[in-house]
């Protein structure tokens, strides 16, 4: 059952649809049929991990002379929306390993780092990640506690972060830490951290309702010593390198929104029409059509907002406006929609064995990285003139 044809398919060219059909088909045939079971087992997902990889997925989005494929923003979201169709746990992770986890090594690391880390990362023989967030700051990142050091002509880092994806498997980090404490956000640096610089290891892994084949944790970071060349910019630019990836990661994000959405609307309407209740189908009732009908009209604006937002960046603007109401939008249309599918399903929404609960908890993933909803509010309606408060 298909949710039918999307208007918004006329914003790609023939090759991103081709591309697009690609991805779809190994998500059919590789991603679906193993998505229960890898949330079931909550472990990093190794075997999809290389098949990725060996689809160049990793790759798509890097320029060709750092072993990439070049491909436009908009065919990267392409992707992402459809693995998402297929799990959002292998989003997230595909999501670090493409964007957050190793672009700030291809941007500022030095020839050596890209030779060592990022090429094999985009192979699928190294595993990167990003720690910014802390026990005690998320939304507010300019209040990280994480120092770091200058010491023998390179630098001490010091701190605790929290809630990093694929710490656990990774072979190195994009450290976010304080090399001015009095700065804010202007005081916050990124420092490429191998995973074998000793004081480095991994906490506690973080149990998780959501993404559950996506793997949570700690990182501890004890007086860990790296050379000067493993800051990731400029002293003082971190805030700035943080912001030029922001309005990817915001509209990234929205894309997984989208194959979320997509793949829960697609089970509402084959669950409807095939659910017989006082003798006929659910479909048949206009309360359950309307829910399809508002799911779909949601979708669809969620689908123009993204492909519009991943033009605008590949025509090299900065929006963070739209590219923060994409992810406002797509996110909370996805968990909207997730809500709408368990509802439909009835009781088998709340059933283990069927795939609606699984949109349920995975979407509320979405709301976090990125910005929080409360957050984005903020960011848009200062862009829209309204002065910030701190009720
Ligand atoms: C599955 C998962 C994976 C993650 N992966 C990573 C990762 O790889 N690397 C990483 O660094 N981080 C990661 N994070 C952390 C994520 O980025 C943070 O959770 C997020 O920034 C929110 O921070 P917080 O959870 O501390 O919430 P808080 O900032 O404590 O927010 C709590 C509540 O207060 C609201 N709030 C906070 N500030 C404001 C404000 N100024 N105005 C209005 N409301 C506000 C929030 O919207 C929220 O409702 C991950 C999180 C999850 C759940």
């Amino acid at each position: 059952m298909e949710t039918g044809k999307h208007k918004m398919d006329q914003l790609l060219t023939e090759e991103q649809k081709q591309f697009r059909q690609s991805v779809r088909s190994f998500v059919e045939k590789e991603v679906i049929p193993a998505a229960q079971e890898m949330d079931e087992r909550g472990e990093f997902p190794r075997a999809l991990f290389q098949r990725c990889a060996a689809n160049g997925y990793f790759a798509l989005r890097y320029p060709e002379s750092v072993g990439g494929m070049d491909a436009d923003f908009l065919t990267y979201c392409l992707m992402m929306e459809e693995i998402a169709r297929g799990s959002l746990s292998l989003g997230a992770v595909v999501a670090m390993q493409t964007l957050m986890g190793t672009d700030l090594v291809f941007r500022f690391g030095t020839d050596e780092h890209r030779q060592r880390l990022l090429a094999p990362a985009l192979r699928g023989e190294k595993i990167g990640a990003i720690a910014m967030t802390e026990p005690d700051f998320g939304s507010d990142l300019g209040g990280i506690t994480t120092r770091a050091i200058q010491k023998d002509g390179g630098w001490e880092i010091h701190g605790r972060k929290m809630w990093i994806t694929s710490a656990t498997v990774a072979d190195f980090f994009t450290v976010a830490a304080k090399t001015d404490p009095e700065a804010g956000f202007k005081g916050i640096d990124f420092f490429l951290v191998e995973k074998e610089r000793a004081g480095a290891r991994v906490g506690r892994k973080i149990e998780k309702m959501g993404v559950r084949a996506s793997e949570t944790s700690e990182l501890i970071l004890e007086h860990v010593q790296v050379p000067a060349e493993n800051m990731l910019g400029k002293q003082g630019a971190g805030f700035k390198s943080l912001g030029d990836i922001l309005c990817q990661i915001r509209v990234m994000t929205g894309a997984l929104a989208l194959g979320l959405g997509e793949a829960a609307l697609k089970s509402s309407i084959k669950y409807s029409n095939e659910r017989v209740q006082s003798g006929q189908t659910i479909a048949n009732y206009q309360a359950i059509a309307h829910k399809i009908a508002e799911m779909g009209t949601r979708l669809e604006a969620a689908r123009a907002l993204v492909y519009q937002a991943a033009k605008d960046i590949d025509a090299g603007a900065k929006d963070v406006k739209l590219a923060s109401m994409t992810k406002l939008f797509a996110t909370e249309v996805a968990n909207f929609i997730a809500d709408e599918c368990t509802r439909i399903h009835g009781s088998y929404g709340f059933a283990m064995e069927y795939d609606a609960q699984r949109y349920y908890r995975d979407a509320r993933f979405l709301l976090y990285g990125g910005g929080t909803s409360e957050v984005l509010r903020n960011v848009i309606s200062k862009a829209m003139g309204v002065p910030e408060s701190r009720k």
